[in-house]
């Protein structure tokens, strides 16, 4: 496939909007394969680009942001010819043919045209209307204040019991605050684990000395309190919203699509589906479209990790095969277990368990039946169990799902690439 009408493949001027993790990977991408022209990098944070999940995991340990030049991930300074830090766009015009893309800066600061825009803007915290004075943790800053506020004798409460709110918790207890966490669904990730598996979670809260209150419906929350919708009060020093984030698109209404969560719909290579071919998008700011998986939404660091090389491929016409479709993964650190999910789990899919929960490491599979009747793995969640995670990944970023042989991984015993065929 060629870029439609008279965009220059590759192209001469390429932005991108976002300094952090998606960011960077694209403008290195770019530069490793290979791309000599203009590359300007637009980002709003003063800061050079971060890792964010240390903030909540090592949130009491680490005083300093995690540094991803440090990591190896690539250098904005030696990358792009054209370095803004501190400019948030607020707005994009691309021109109907495709062949032009201009960013605009506030009141007509400034603006950069460009062949192709990479808007990798990420996504920022959902702040409910009416909760003043409640917290959040995105950034250095929110890391910096919480650590100032929490510790012994203190008591927290957060509002989701999602990733980041677990993490958090977690790392309060540890610090010897009082945790109270109010999740308004039945079990915590219900929505990404289904309910079976996130029963299987709900004793780990007692058991890291965090109390957990499900199906706790908040109907007014502030800097000291929450109120609960049955009348219930939970009185804390400190209270956090972790309730999910909103891509940071904003700026690009009227001219890019967007889907109902405001993310960009993209596909592999990050073009976006049904809007301009000048404009690309990567990262927590896309939904990518997986041709094995669905919509796969962005929220996670693998993704802002790896969809740039694909996006850069297609963009400058280097790959020669089909551009490469990682299976989703996320990763986290919660009341004393390390998790991972691999692959999205569909409703209703058939569970199989490895190793018994509440004994020891344990990976839960998820599994559908294809039209002959054949089980599909679509989906694993490890626990403590990483020796699982290599052969998920591998599995599950095949072009189709792979067939499982249900008795032989039921068995933990059993090496999981064995118990896998791929389709
Ligand atoms: C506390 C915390 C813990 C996390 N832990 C995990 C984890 O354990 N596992 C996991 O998979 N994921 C985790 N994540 C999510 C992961 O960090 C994100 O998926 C990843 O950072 C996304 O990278 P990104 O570059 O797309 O977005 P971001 O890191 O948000 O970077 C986007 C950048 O664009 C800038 N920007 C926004 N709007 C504009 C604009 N209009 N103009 C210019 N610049 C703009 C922003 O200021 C930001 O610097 C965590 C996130 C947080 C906050």
């Amino acid at each position: 496939m060629s870029l439609p009408s008279r965009a220059p493949r590759p192209p001469a001027r390429v932005v991108v909007v976002g300094a952090g993790l998606a960011g960077l990977r694209t403008a290195a991408e770019l530069r490793g394969r290979g791309f000599g022209g203009e590359l300007t990098v637009v980002g709003a944070e003063t800061r050079p680009p971060y890792d964010r999940p240390p903030l909540s995991k090592e949130l009491f340990t680490r005083t300093e942001p995690l540094w991803l030049a440090g990591e190896g991930y690539g250098e904005l300074p030696e990358l792009a010819d054209v370095l803004l830090t501190g400019h948030r766009a607020v707005a994009l015009e691309a021109d109907d043919d495709g062949a032009r893309v201009t960013v605009h800066g506030p009141s007509g600061a400034w603006e950069l045209a460009a062949d192709v825009v990479v808007v990798a803007t990420g996504a920022d915290p959902v702040r409910v209307p009416g909760w003043d004075g409640v917290a959040t943790l995105h950034d250095p800053d929110d890391a910096a204040r919480l650590r100032e506020l929490l510790g012994p004798n203190t008591h927290l409460a957060v509002v989701g019991a999602g990733w980041i709110g677990a993490e958090l918790a977690t790392v309060a207890a540890e610090q010897g605050a009082r945790v109270t966490v109010l999740e308004g669904g039945p079990v915590p990730l219900g929505h990404v684990l289904g309910p079976e598996v996130g029963r299987l979670l709900l004793p780990w809260y007692a058991a890291h000395g965090v109390e957990l209150r499900c199906g706790a419906q908040v109907a007014r929350a502030g800097a000291v309190g929450v109120e609960l919708s049955d009348g219930g009060r939970v009185t804390a020093d400190v209270v956090v919203a972790a309730v999910g984030v909103r891509p940071s698109t904003a700026w690009l209404a009227g001219a890019v699509p967007l889907t109902p969560r405001g993310a960009v719909p993209v596909d592999l290579g990050g073009r976006v589906r049904g809007g301009p071919a000048s404009v690309r998008a990567v990262g927590d700011s896309a939904d990518r479209y997986s041709p094995r998986d669905g919509v796969v939404p962005g929220a996670h660091w693998d993704g802002a990790l790896n969809h740039p090389a694909a996006l850069v491929a297609d963009l400058l016409g280097t790959e020669d095969g089909d551009l490469p479709d990682p299976a989703p993964y996320v990763f986290s650190t919660q009341l004393g277990h390390e998790l991972t999910v691999v692959g999205q789990a569909p409703p209703g899919a058939e569970l199989v368990l490895r190793g018994k929960p509440g004994n020891g490491p344990w990976t839960a599979l998820y599994v559908t039946r294809d039209p002959e009747g054949a089980p599909r793995l679509r989906a694993g969640f490890t626990v403590d169990r990483p020796r699982d995670v290599g052969p998920l990944r591998r599995a599950l970023s095949a072009p189709h799902h792979p067939v499982v042989d249900v008795a032989a991984a039921r068995d933990p015993r059993t090496q999981l690439r064995r118990a896998l065929t791929p389709a």
